[in-house]
């Protein structure tokens, strides 16, 4: 090796979107970062990204810590959904204990527009509590029907990537489907089942905002569960930024 070169620097990116996969794209190749991509292994068949991938929870922030210890790593980037805030909560204990510079990459969140008929909510409880109509579309994720689950009145169509994890509501039709979105397919669901209601949580990103367009020209009202409180950590909201944080890093 020559005198000056350097090793590449060990990079853990916690993964699970669409920002993660493009930041691990943008550093493939690259001879200064070594990048390990996690995912939660909660998806069969997962979009694997470009590199070295690890699957599966590390059991808890000490073990996360002892295995950035173990793996030498010398940054994370934590480019997990804003909803998953236990792994976030896990990464920046773990960072901080073992002294590793972490950046969050989260997504910008959906902002209405005057035409839009949105109704923020605290949490999903929040959301079952405040249901205003009897026909709802939940895009919530496989894993928050069981909030709705009580609700014996209302008819639920659940859209989810992978079958929800029972309990379900007594009166739903499960559609397993997985983004991007069209605004006119959206539109059709939505009148073919009658929606008066579209649940959501303020994800962002384009995947899957085609529902809200569709909710604006329906007039329907959207309830919209607010992202948990943000960590304070570092944070960016585009794969070139992180990329170009890393390199600072140095
Ligand atoms: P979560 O509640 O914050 O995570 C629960 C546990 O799963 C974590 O404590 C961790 O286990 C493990 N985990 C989560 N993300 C991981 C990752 N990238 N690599 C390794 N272990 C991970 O998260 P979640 O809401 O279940 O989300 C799971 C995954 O799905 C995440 O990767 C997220 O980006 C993706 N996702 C989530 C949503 C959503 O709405 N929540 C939507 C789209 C994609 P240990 O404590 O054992 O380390």
């Amino acid at each position: 090796m020559d005198g000056n070169a350097r090793a590449a620097r060990r990079v853990l990116l916690l993964g699970g979107t669409a920002e993660a996969r493009e930041l691990a794209v943008l550093l493939d190749g690259r001879p200064e970062f070594e990048v390990i991509s996690s995912l939660a292994g909660r998806v069969a068949a997962p979009e694997l990204p470009p590199g070295r991938t690890r699957v599966g929870g590390f059991g808890g922030p000490d073990e996360l810590r002892a295995w950035l210890e173990t793996e030498r790593i010398d940054a994370v980037i934590d480019a997990t959904h804003p909803f998953a805030a236990r792994m976030t909560a896990s990464a920046v204990a773990a960072t901080s204990a073992a002294n590793v510079p972490l950046l969050l990459l989260r997504r910008p969140g959906w902002i209405a527009g005057a035409q839009d008929d949105w109704r923020r909510v605290p949490s999903l409880r929040a959301a079952a509590a405040n249901l205003p109509g009897k026909r709802v579309f939940l895009t919530t994720g496989r894993g928050s029907v069981t909030a709705f689950a009580s609700d014996t009145t209302r008819w639920f169509l659940i859209r989810s990537v992978e079958p929800p994890t029972p309990p379900t509501p007594p009166h739903a039709h499960i559609l397993l489907a997985k983004g991007p979105f069209e605004v006119k397919d959206e539109i059709a669901l939505m009148r073919r089942h009658a929606i008066d209601t579209l649940v959501t949580k303020d994800s962002g990103g384009q995947m899957t905002a085609a529902k809200l367009t569709a909710a604006r020209h329906l007039a329907l009202p959207v309830i919209m569960i607010d992202r948990p409180p943000p960590p304070n950590a570092p944070t960016t909201s585009t794969a070139k930024s992180a990329a170009k944080w890393l390199f600072t890093q140095a």
